[in-house]
């Protein structure tokens, strides 16, 4: 898994606290130099890996904490407290509520891995005994149509879309109101995206939103974009309120890190992980857990 190198790296750092006598000042800097090296290297902001470090510091007084063996537990939980603070925000996720229909949006760029990611949740969501569709309102990528048709056919997903109208916010519209007819708990559209972000993008979205008022909007980051997806992320946030993002391509050889400081940037919590090209790799995202793999 992607991140091995970052966490090989940070439990290395920690566990030579292991191999040191007495843990003082500057046994305590080296150990805190080789994590920011570990972070640095997979990408992370630089500001975000000071604000880490600082805060590891601050829990930290070495004088009084006692002896050797509680000094390395001591440190050891202040970058594990520190790790997870970067990735979760204290932003409590959007959640289905059953009874009703709840429409999620999906925004990204071409090639995140949006119209994959909507097919995964809908499976995770089905799997579950929720009563889900997806909504195809990309017009711009040729295939995105069959992309959706073939994969929610293969999972007995039911979808909406159409190879005539131009108006991605009229294809929208058309097919959350089916659904909602039809009682369906979650209804995912997924949107268009384009190579960069463009003007003409963020107003198609901004339709496309408006036609369908959505529940939820979820942010699809490629992880392996690097430092890239920060900007990438706010400008998303800056147009419409993102409620949670999904991070994609977490198998590949992504570093991983950038996303994370996507995460810290705009505050949105990671809500699902893509760990594969198939329906069914995708994680729920969940901050300690993820950590302490990544730690282990
Ligand atoms: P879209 O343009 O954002 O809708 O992107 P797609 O959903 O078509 O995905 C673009 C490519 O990324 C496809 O080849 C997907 O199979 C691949 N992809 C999507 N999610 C993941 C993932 O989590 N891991 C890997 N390895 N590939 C993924």
């Amino acid at each position: 898994m992607v991140l091995a190198d970052l966490g090989r790296k940070l439990t290395t750092a920690l566990r030579s606290l292991g191999n040191s006598p007495v843990i003082n000042e500057d046994v305590l800097k080296k150990c805190l130099k080789d994590v920011q090296s570990a972070l640095l290297e997979a990408d992370v902001n630089i500001k975000l890996v000071k604000q880490l470090t600082d805060g590891v510091k601050k829990q930290i007084d070495l004088d009084n904490i006692g002896t050797g063996l509680n000094k390395r537990r001591v440190i050891q939980t202040a970058v594990y407290k520190e790790l997870c603070r970067i990735c979760d925000p204290g932003v409590k996720p959007w959640k289905p509520t059953k009874g009703r229909s709840s429409v999620i949006m999906f925004v990204g760029l071409q090639g995140s891995g949006k119209t994959t990611s909507c097919i995964k949740l809908a499976y995770h969501y089905q799997k579950k005994g929720w009563k889900c569709a997806v909504v195809c309102a990309d017009t711009f990528r040729a295939g995105a149509y069959d992309q959706v048709k073939q994969n929610c056919t293969k999972a007995r997903i039911p979808f909406y879309g159409s190879l005539t109208e131009p108006d991605p916010a009229v294809i929208a519209y058309d097919g959350v109101e089916t659904f909602k007819k039809e009682k369906f708990d979650i209804i995912i559209v997924d949107t268009s995206g384009r190579h960069k972000q463009e003007d003409s993008l963020f107003e198609e979205m901004l339709q496309v939103n408006n036609a369908v008022e959505p529940d939820n909007i979820i942010f699809v980051m490629d992880a392996s974009i690097g430092q890239a997806c920060e900007s990438q992320a706010k400008a998303f946030k800056d147009q419409v309120d993102v409620g949670s993002v999904i991070i994609t391509k977490l198998d590949s050889h992504a570093k991983g890190g950038g996303a994370l400081s996507a995460i810290a940037a705009t505050q949105s919590p990671i809500v699902f992980i893509g760990t594969g090209e198939h329906i069914d790799e995708l994680e729920p995202f969940e901050t300690t857990k993820f950590i302490r793999k990544l730690l282990n």
